[in-house]
């Protein structure tokens, strides 16, 4: 196993249009690394495009749709020469119950809104990974594979599709590392928090502000400490199939 400088990667980052995977894009390019930036949002990709002097290169995908990965990988693949550091951050919540009470009666979460969730954040992360390990393999790198799960894979009510996909994606993660060790690839997951970045902003605030009082460290996570993150796993090579929560202590007492 070995450690990935991040100052010397070439690096996929799926998500990189906003928020986390953004701010993984800038701090990677600012040590140095080549970047491919990842997402299905194509203003946003223009906006990072800007932001980054053109530094990095761009390409839209929906990471759910396996003709889109395998073709977009391909091209960032052929782009970087190789890639060493993979970050799944792309992920979105569409959150409801799976049985809810309305009038005199009880709604049930539809099979769609399930799906949705599951499709980007775990199948995503599946398709994704595929296409960069086995890059990896035929080309004798040492990698490492890094995946954004939430502490909400412990469960969490409101969130059964999401907390289905989080945990899966950290299971995923388990057997990733179990099946590439012998190749010398690194796969691991990473747990945030509650993190300052516009996925939030669709969250009623309240609960938000009720979320924070429950964090020990009493304030949101901000997107460089879960950069922080990707540097310790990547530079740190004897650590593959554990999930890393940085969450300020929230899930402490789960
Ligand atoms: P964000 O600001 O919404 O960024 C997510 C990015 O992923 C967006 O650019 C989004 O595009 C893109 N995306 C969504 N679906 C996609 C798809 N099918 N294919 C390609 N790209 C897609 O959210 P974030 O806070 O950075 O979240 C990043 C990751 O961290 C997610 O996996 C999230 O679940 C996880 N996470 C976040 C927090 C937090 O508090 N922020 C906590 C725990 C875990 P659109 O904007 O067009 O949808």
């Amino acid at each position: 196993m070995s450690a990935v400088d991040i100052g010397e990667s070439r690096a996929v980052v799926t998500g990189a249009a906003s928020g986390l995977g953004r701010e993984i894009c800038l701090g990677l390019l600012a040590e140095g690394a080549a970047v491919a930036a990842l997402d299905k949002d194509a203003a946003g990709l223009a906006r990072l495009l800007a932001d980054s002097d053109g530094a990095l290169t761009t390409y839209q995908v929906d990471v759910s749709r396996q003709d889109e990965v395998s073709d977009a990988v391909s091209r960032a693949v052929d782009d970087l020469g190789y890639v060493d550091l993979l970050v799944n951050s792309a992920g979105i919540y569409r959150d409801g119950l799976v049985v809810k009470p309305l009038d005199d009666d009880y709604v049930t979460m539809p099979l769609a809104q399930w799906r949705t969730v599951v499709d980007v954040d775990l199948t995503g992360t599946f398709l994704v990974s595929r296409e960069v390990a086995v890059r990896m393999v035929r080309g004798g790198v040492r990698g490492v594979i890094v995946t954004i799960s939430s502490v909400s894979r412990a469960g969490n009510a409101g969130q059964g599709n999401y907390a289905a996909a989080k945990a899966g994606v950290v299971a995923f993660t388990r057997s990733l590392a179990l099946e590439l060790a012998e190749h010398g690839i690194r796969a691991a997951a990473i747990a945030p928090g509650f993190i300052d970045t516009p996925i939030l902003a669709a969250m009623d605030p309240r609960r938000l502000d009720e979320h924070v009082t429950r964090v020990p460290l009493r304030r949101l996570g901000t997107p460089r400490e879960i950069f922080a993150g990707v540097r310790f796993v990547a530079e740190c090579g004897y650590f593959t199939g554990r999930c890393l929560e940085i969450d300020g202590g929230y899930a402490l007492d789960s």
